[in-house]
């Protein structure tokens, strides 16, 4: 028989197009919209192009079974992720989201704008991301506590302080990341503060990440507004989402003037022409689980939520949702999001033909992973920040990114989406290249 080991049955004839079926653009929902991002971003990539393949795969993705006893003492299995997407210029990093929705190409697309995200404001980090499919509300605190800790268990081997970092996301919190830490430490021998980021500040969290995403929101969103002469005092704010990124950025654009005149949330859609009392609010969500039923507010259709008279939108709760039917409607001038992937391709090219500047989630919900680094370095050092060295920090790296970006949009005549990938995905393969392929 003749030799088999031929280019051909070894696959060395592969077309680089031609990706695996899991890795296509088609019906894959947000990783479809990843993809779509990257032809976008590729005429502008130059030499540095040829290693645009490297942005389409995931460095390595992990599916584990995640089992755990009920309270009612059965067995239930759910099925977690752990994607890391690239990690050629540092270690993976990104959030864990515990949602019933959460699928593999979810997951990927996610890990896949964290790799842009923490490129395009300069964090010596790669992007990953992981989600258990599960909704969380539906579990005591007992099963909660389970479930994350065997997921922590199962994808213990791929996360470590200088392999893979997770964070909090959608449904996830320091006390998640508490035991999160200690499953992985357990496991260990040795007491890893460095694991996870968005820790509780007791066990080496950082103060100000809880606000950080919100306070990254707000940042730029102001200088944004500041560059198509939008005033923040007196302008009219629309956030979907009242979780720890809707909830603060609304804060703080109020604290400077702005007036809150619709929140969405998954429980329901609140209206006042006369502005809803933001801290009453918050308080209320906290202790409510949402915002129906707030007091003083006129309830409206969900679907009126996107052609509600305002200047600034904030969608701050999942992706895929400003979509081409609704972006025709939308009245902001300004798009801020504080989600990651709210926007479909279709929707973002309506928006660019109505001229609403749109402010994308790989900057706008930066500040997040931007106190995560800071975290990050805090434990590795065993030294711990101010309040107001950490603030004062992110909002000077959110606003050089910001300035960079926008200088590349007006340099190349792009979108803010386009030109933050253009920095991004830039960054990350020019160190795909210095460091070459092994073996
Ligand atoms: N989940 C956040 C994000 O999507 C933060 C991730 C992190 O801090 O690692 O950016």
């Amino acid at each position: 028989m003749a030799n088999k080991n031929t280019e051909s049955n070894v696959g060395l004839q592969q077309s680089t197009h031609s990706l695996p079926s899991y890795l296509q653009a088609d019906n894959l929902g947000p990783w479809g919209t990843f993809l779509n991002q990257v032809d976008r971003v590729t005429p502008y990539l130059g030499n540095l192009s040829r290693w645009v393949e490297t942005l389409k795969r995931p460095k390595k993705a992990l599916i584990v079974d995640v089992p755990i006893h009920l309270d009612n003492g059965t067995v239930a299995h759910f099925e977690g992720y752990r994607v890391q997407h690239n990690t050629s210029r540092g270690p993976g990093k990104g959030g864990v989201r515990f949602h019933q929705d959460v699928t593999l190409s979810e997951v990927m697309a996610l890990s896949a704008w964290m790799s842009v995200k923490n490129a395009a404001v300069n964090l010596p980090f790669g992007g990953a991301k992981g989600g258990i499919r599960v909704d969380p509300k539906l579990l005591s605190r007992g099963e909660l506590e389970r479930i994350t800790r065997r997921y922590t268990s199962e994808i213990g081997s791929i996360i470590g302080p200088t392999k893979d970092i997770p964070a909090p996301d959608v449904n996830t919190d320091a006390q998640i990341m508490a035991w999160m830490m200690d499953t992985y430490s357990m496991n260990e021998g040795s007491t890893s503060t460095g694991v996870v980021t968005g820790k509780p500040i007791a066990l080496g969290g950082s103060l100000g990440r809880r606000e950080a995403t919100g306070r990254g929101v707000f940042t730029v969103g102001t200088k944004a507004a500041n560059k198509i002469g939008l005033t923040i005092q007196g302008s009219k704010l629309a956030v979907q989402g009242f979780g720890n990124v809707g909830s603060i950025a609304a804060q703080l654009f109020v604290e400077a003037g702005a007036i809150l005149v619709s929140v969405q949330d998954h429980t329901g859609t609140i209206y006042s022409g006369s502005g809803l009392d933001v801290a009453f609010l918050q308080q209320y969500v906290q202790s409510q689980g949402g915002v129906a039923g707030f007091p003083g507010a006129e309830v409206i259709n969900p679907n009126l939520f996107w052609q509600v008279d305002c200047d600034i939108l904030i969608p701050a709760a999942l992706e895929g949702q400003i979509t081409k039917d609704n972006a025709q409607l939308i009245k902001a001038s300004m798009v801020i999001e504080g989600a990651n992937g709210p926007t479909t391709p279709e929707a973002d090219d309506i928006l660019v033909d109505r001229n609403v500047l749109v402010i994308p989630d790989v900057i706008a919900n930066a500040g997040g992973v931007t106190v995560s680094y800071f975290e990050w370095v805090q434990d590795f050092s065993s030294f711990f920040w101010s309040e107001k060295e950490i603030n004062a920090r992110l909002v000077s790296i959110m606003n050089d990114a910001f300035e960079s970006i926008w200088n590349t949009a007006q340099k190349h005549q792009v979108t803010l989406r386009t030109a933050t990938f253009i920095i991004g995905c830039s960054r990350i393969l020019q160190a795909r290249e210095e460091r070459g392929l092994y073996p």
